[in-house]
Parts: C-alpha cells; structure tokens; sequence
C-alpha cells in the first residue's frame, strides 16, 4: 500500500508526511531528503547531482528511479522481518511522467499497488512567500519562516542548535526554475493519476493541522486508515 503526496514546492508536502507517515504506519520517502543526504555524505551520487540540484533542476529520471526502487526493496525486507511499515509515503515523487510509468512497474513487480495519490493545493504568491522565507537548519533538517516561524535566536536551531540557513535551491532563482519545472513536468501527472482514479484534491492553503486531517479524511474515504485501522 503506497500513498503520493503531490503539490508544488512550498505547498507543504514535507511537513504534511512527517505528520502522517507514523500515524499511517507509512514510510516517509522524500526523494529530496534523499539526494540532500547524499550531497551532504560527499557519496559519488552526491557528487554527481550537486550543481543540477543547486540550481533548481530535476535529477536523471533513471537515478531517482533507482534510488526509490532501494526503499521499496527495504520496506519490504522490513516487512519481512515483521516491521511495522506498511509502505510508502511518497513526497517529491513522481515528479515526470517517466517517473510515474516507472513507479507503476516498480509496484506492479512487486504485487504491491498505489492506494491513493493527494494533491496539496496552493495559490501561487503563497508558493513563493512560503518558499522565499523558507530557512532550514543543517543538522536536524528543521524548517523555519523567517516572518511565520523564525528560530528564537536568528541563525541557531531551537531543536538542536544547529545552524539555520537558506537551502541554495530556495533562492530566487532557483525557486522560480523549480515552480516553473513542477507546472511544465509534474503537474501534468495529476490529470494522469485523476485519469486513474486515484487522484483526492485537498486545500492546502490552511493551517497545518487542518491540511493534516483533510488529508487523513480523503485516505480514509479510500480505506488508507490510520494505523490498526486499516482495511486494505
Ligand atoms: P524537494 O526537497 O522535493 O523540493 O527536492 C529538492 C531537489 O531535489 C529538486 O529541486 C531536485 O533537484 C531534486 N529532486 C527531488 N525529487 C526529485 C525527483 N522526483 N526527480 C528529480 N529530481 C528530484
């Protein structure tokens, strides 16, 4: 059972699958969680994929398939082994259409199948206010707004005491290649998956909390139930 959480950069979907993937007993797959750990690790993938990632641009579709496949091969073998992931939460990915066809082949192989796919919807100027503001800290990966949500002491994380700093893709340039890109490439994929069948529209433009329970109210219309609650 897998869940794609779909929206523009700054509509939230990071924030949202942390918050849902314990309660769904979902893994949180975060593709660019992925490639920031491995810029971060000095890897040879890191190395390979940094200056396409700093200036905003889509990695290889055939390196993020390759790194999803591995999730999917450890959720399974956690599964296995009677962990309690019952699959994944997917965020910022598929972001091309190549990368859709490839998820559906991935699952396929393995039985499994792609229960529900979200859309997080969110007016443009608020894409840009959320994604301009945007601070992060480099140890715990926290997030911050510097007008909404800004770190008690300016720079200095309240949760580890790391250093707050803009992401290179959050400047504006980058920002707008990025929302440019996900309106050209990924977008497109909502008429797909809603060609599907699987398509749930939620407003994003609310409080955290409120997306939260929208969100678990369109998978539970889909029998994507918290966690001992589940029917599928
Ligand atoms: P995100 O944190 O999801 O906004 O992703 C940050 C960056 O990682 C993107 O701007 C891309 O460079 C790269 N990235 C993340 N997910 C994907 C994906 N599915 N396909 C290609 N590149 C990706």
């Amino acid at each position: 059972m897998h869940v794609i959480l779909m929206g523009a950069q700054g509509s939230g979907k990071g924030t949202q699958a942390e918050r849902l993937a314990p309660r769904l007993a979902l893994r949180h797959v975060s593709t660019g969680n992925l490639f920031r750990a491995a810029i971060a690790s000095g890897s040879d993938l890191g190395l390979a994929i940094k200056a396409a990632y700093d200036h905003g641009e889509l990695i290889a579709d055939a390196t993020t398939v390759s790194l999803v496949d591995l999730e999917l091969a450890s959720i399974a073998a956690e599964r296995a082994g009677g962990g309690s992931s019952r699959g994944a939460l997917f965020d910022g990915f598929p972001r091309t259409p190549g990368q859709a066809e490839s998820l559906n082949d991935l699952v396929a192989r393995r039985g499994e199948a792609i229960s529900a796919v979200i859309e997080i919807a969110v007016p443009l100027e608020t894409l840009v206010t959320r994604l301009a503001g945007r601070r992060v800290c480099t140890t715990c990966g926290r997030t911050y707004h510097v007008e909404f949500d800004p770190p008690t002491v300016a720079g200095v994380c309240d949760r580890c005491g790391g250093e707050v700093i803009q992401r290179e893709d959050d400047r504006p340039d980058a920002i707008a290649r990025r929302l440019d890109l996900f309106f050209a490439q990924t977008e497109p994929l909502l008429a797909y998956y809603r060609g599907l069948g699987l398509l749930e529209r939620v407003d994003g433009d609310q409080p955290v909390e409120r997306v939260t329970d929208a969100i678990a109210a369109a998978l539970a219309r889909r029998d994507v139930s918290a966690a001992g609650e589940a029917r599928s």
